[in-house]
């Protein structure tokens, strides 16, 4: 681990700093406008090559103007990767309840200046959008949270319970560093909180410009992959048999085509279908809320299952995603092999979701491994307090939207906090078209006001939070 901390100042700062002087020599502590700091976290290349330390120093250096403590702003920075450095700030409060900590990843996906009309590393403004590398994923809530505890530092705001956010590393692709997973291993007392709140998670939903919902994001699915192999002694290709490898194989996994796992609903899957059928009308709407009272039949379940997105909130899912068998044009194959991916309700075991699997295959000759085992990822309790917070924070800026509990099928890093047994929520204000999403995309971008309206909601879910006891 290396630590930065007065060291890594620029002079002036470092200077004022010891003489006990107010940080950058301008008289009071100075927060950067929100749009500045954007440009300047875009303007950093924090893909997986370049890696977050060089933005985890800039703000580092942004903290410690805005007036906060040497010793409450902490750069660590893992040893055996020295590009992956994440920053830890800490806002002291009263003492009632353990910690709320806040979690933003620094690094972003590639993005490559010929397939993008601007350069994605320079944050630009066109018609009322900012494009740039992260904006949505996720820098823009990056700066909305450190802004936003700028202000409330600056405002004197005494949190009832400690208020840390953490801007870590290696979220995206790659992943060999990954922050959050590292601060809770390696630097428990840095992060160790009773509550986190992911911005990467959840969702502000909008069609047509119709801004609809703010979604919570209390869990995610259980990613865990299988190889089924089919073996052979194999022979010559002019004396077939009927125990090819590859037909098995296309057997077993043509049943596995035809199957779906049993509905199984959770506490938040429930009532994302009860509150989300406020927005549909005439079927959907009557089969999302009989899904939501428990009372769906199996031609309402039908209809739902055979769209995608309503059909993996259901449900467990598993998919073939990759093939190979054979050796030669010529000879008979002696192995075939597919990769099953499953997406798993929480609560689910890993066991279950294997002998359901073993069933489909309905083959002993055909050997079912585990590839990729399934991190424990329990669902978070849909407490009344955080969604009555959110719902309250929404409303004040958009009296028409609803605040609806959402399980995603993909992952964020609220899975390693929750595998330690935090509760975390991904809460996220920028409001982006449902049908338009460009995150990991080509032009990614958020609007001006979006954009702005995301720091607002951001400081008043923060303020409103840290405002309450916790556990
Ligand atoms: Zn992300």
């Amino acid at each position: 681990m290396l630590e930065f901390r007065a060291a890594a100042l620029r002079p002036l700062v470092a200077l004022a700093l010891a003489a006990g002087l107010t940080p950058a020599g301008v008289g009071a502590a100075t927060a950067p406008a929100p749009r500045a700091l954007l440009e300047e976290l875009v303007d950093l290349n924090t893909t997986h090559a370049y890696g977050s330390t060089a933005a985890a120093k800039l703000l580092h250096q942004h903290f410690l103007a805005a007036g906060f403590a040497p010793e409450d702003v902490t750069l660590v920075v893992p040893d055996a990767y020295p590009t992956k450095g994440n920053l830890v700030v800490r806002l002291h409060g009263g003492g009632r309840g353990r910690p709320i900590l806040y979690i933003g990843h620094l690094d972003v996906v590639e993005a490559k200046r010929e397939d993008w009309s601007f350069d994605p590393f320079k944050l630009t403004e066109d018609a009322g959008w900012l494009y740039g590398r992260g904006v949505i994923d996720m820098k823009g809530q990056d700066v909305a949270m450190a802004v936003s505890l700028m202000r409330l530092k600056q405002e004197g705001f005494k949190p009832a319970r400690d208020l840390i956010v953490a801007f870590t590393a290696d979220e995206e692709a790659g992943g060999d560093a990954n922050g959050v997973e590292w601060l809770l291993s390696k630097h428990r007392d840095l992060v160790d909180a009773g509550l986190v709140i992911n911005p990467d998670g959840g969702e502000a939903g909008m069609k047509s410009g119709r801004k609809l919902y703010v979604a919570v994001q209390t869990s995610e699915k259980t990613f865990l992959s299988f190889g089924l192999e089919a073996k052979d002694k194999g022979g010559h290709s002019s004396r077939p048999t009927a125990d090819n490898p590859i037909y098995r194989l296309s057997a077993a996994l043509s049943r596995l085509a035809q199957f779906r796992f049993p509905v199984d609903l959770t506490g938040t899957t429930r009532e994302y279908f009860a509150r989300r059928s406020a927005l549909e009308q005439g079927q959907l709407q009557a089969d999302m809320k009989a899904v939501g009272a428990g009372s769906a039949d199996p031609a309402a379940i039908e209809r739902l299952s055979a769209v995608v997105e309503t059909n993996i909130m259901l449900r467990t899912t598993c998919t073939a995603t990759l093939i190979d068998g054979g050796h030669a044009e010529n000879a008979l194959p002696q192995r075939a092999r597919a990769t099953i991916q499953c997406r798993v309700i929480p609560g689910e075991s890993p066991e279950s979701v294997e002998a359901a699997l073993r069933t489909v295959v309905a083959d002993p000759l055909i050997a079912i491994t585990t590839v990729t085992a399934a991190k424990p990822n329990p669902e978070s309790a849909l407490t009344p307090a955080i969604i009555a917070a959110v719902q309250q924070t929404t409303q004040g800026i958009w009296p028409d939207v609803i605040v609806l509990p959402e399980m995603s099928a993909g992952a964020t890093d609220s899975h390693f906090s929750r595998s330690v047994g935090i509760p975390s929520y991904g809460i996220d204000a920028m409001f982006d078209d449902l049908d338009d999403a460009r995150a990991h995309g080509r032009d990614e971008r958020i609007g001006v006001v979006a954009f702005q309206q995301d720091v607002e909601f951001t400081y008043r879910l923060m303020k409103r939070l840290a405002s309450t006891a916790g556990p």
